[in-house]
């Protein structure tokens, strides 16, 4: 039998705040969002009825650079960080992902990052992909950059490019351009974003490269996704001017940020979103995803291996919370950051809003504490009142 999900008086967030409103999910599609809504189908859809008086019903959300795969091996093959389950996305609320390689573009490659894909998909939520890794020349599926982002469905651009880093493959100007040339086009022939998806290191290089490409050729600002904006003060002044042109910066959660921001002047995610607006960018500009699974190294003043950490998407939810409860920014304007703007920037369709039309993806987040209770991808309730009801493959049920 079909199943139907009727959310009861919910403050809906499209993200825009739209009231108290009922939600009704069909066919893994939003149906109706209005007041009293019926559900009377004659017995025909099993209707699972959700009360969520003081809720807010807001967009699931869209983590748009997470190593699924697992990433990381800066401190040798025993470092090589775990894969992704998909409890580790759908209990942290994240009902879409974007997949992608980092510094390992060898002992991991695009067919094992598709096979990851495919897989979170077939367990309930939907995955894209970005081709290649850190490494310039990129190492694509089908031999061919521009064919991986036309031809492979889940392909949508391209990263994570690594530059300003002394892990990154040192690409020129030209060959940076040449990638950056290559991900338009492609993305115009097929449809998608054709995103460049950019890695940004400590150095003092910066952005530069992308301003260059921005400035010498007829490559526009909106080509480029470039992440870890926020990872030292002197980069994420330079990004704000990227913003400022045009471009949309990606900042990087952050669930210790406590421990970091003592050892390092890594910008707290919402302050960062603090400053961006007061300086009048428009607030849809930045995106937030969680770096999920990449490995963390601390490196010395000499590039030496100190340590390592792992990325956890549980920082999405936390950097909203943070937004909302330390900076006072409104939660429909923190929010955009992980639903509506990477579902615009990537071109997802009918991702990152609730609207009639769009896909039934979606998270109750309690009244004051903005804990995530209920979250349903594709209209399939995957956590209920904070307990996970799908579970992967190899996830086992009540562990
Ligand atoms: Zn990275």
């Amino acid at each position: 039998m079909s199943m139907a999900t009727l959310i009861r008086q919910a403050n809906v967030y499209q993200p825009e705040y739209a009231g108290v409103k009922d939600v009704l999910l069909l066919g893994g599609k939003i149906a109706a969002i209005g007041e009293n809504l019926k559900a009377d189908f004659g017995g025909c859809v099993d209707v699972l009825e959700i009360q969520a008086e003081g809720m807010a019903a807001v967009p699931g959300f869209i983590d748009s650079h997470e190593h699924i795969l697992g990433g990381g091996g800066e401190g040798g093959f025993h470092t090589r960080t775990p894969e992704a389950s998909l409890g580790d996305l759908i209990l942290n609320g994240i009902t879409t992902v974007i997949g992608c390689i980092g510094t390992d573009g060898v002992g991991r490659d695009m067919a094992a990052l598709l096979a990851k894909a495919h897989a979170l998909e077939n367990e309930g939520i939907t995955t894209y992909a970005y081709t290649g890794s850190y490494q310039i020349p990129v190492q694509t599926l089908t031999g061919s950059l521009r064919k991986d982002i036309m031809m492979l469905d889940k392909v949508i651009g391209v990263g994570e490019i690594a530059i300003s880093d002394h892990r990154s493959s040192q690409p020129t100007f030209e060959e940076f351009a040449r990638v950056a040339a290559d991900a338009r086009v492609a993305g115009m022939l097929s449809g998608k974003a054709g995103i460049v998806n950019v890695h940004l290191g400590d150095s003092p290089r910066k952005i530069d490269l992308i301003q260059r490409v921005i400035h010498e050729t007829e490559i526009p600002a909106s080509q480029f996704l470039p992440t870890h904006v926020n990872r030292n003060a002197a980069l994420f002044d330079a990004c704000l001017e990227f913003a400022k042109e045009g471009g949309t910066i990606d900042f990087t959660g952050n669930e210790d940020i406590d421990a970091w921001e003592a050892i390092s002047d890594e910008v707290r995610v919402c302050k960062g979103i603090r400053r961006l607006l007061d300086l009048g960018i428009p607030s849809d500009r930045f995106t937030i995803s969680s770096d999920g699974q990449g490995s963390l190294p601390v490196f010395d003043e000499n590039g030496n291996y100190q340590g390592l950490g792992i990325g956890k998407a549980s920082c999405l939810l936390k950097e909203i919370r943070e937004c909302v409860q330390t900076e006072g920014i409104p939660l429909e304007i923190a929010l955009k950051g992980i639903t509506s703007n990477p579902a615009s920037i990537l071109k997802l369709g009918a991702k990152g809003r609730l609207q009639p039309g769009f896909d039934a993806d979606l998270c109750l987040l309690t009244a004051d504490t903005l804990a995530l209770d209920t979250v349903i991808a594709k209209g399939r309730c995957m956590v209920l009142h904070g307990k996970q009801k799908v579970f992967g493959t190899f996830e086992a049920a009540g562990a």
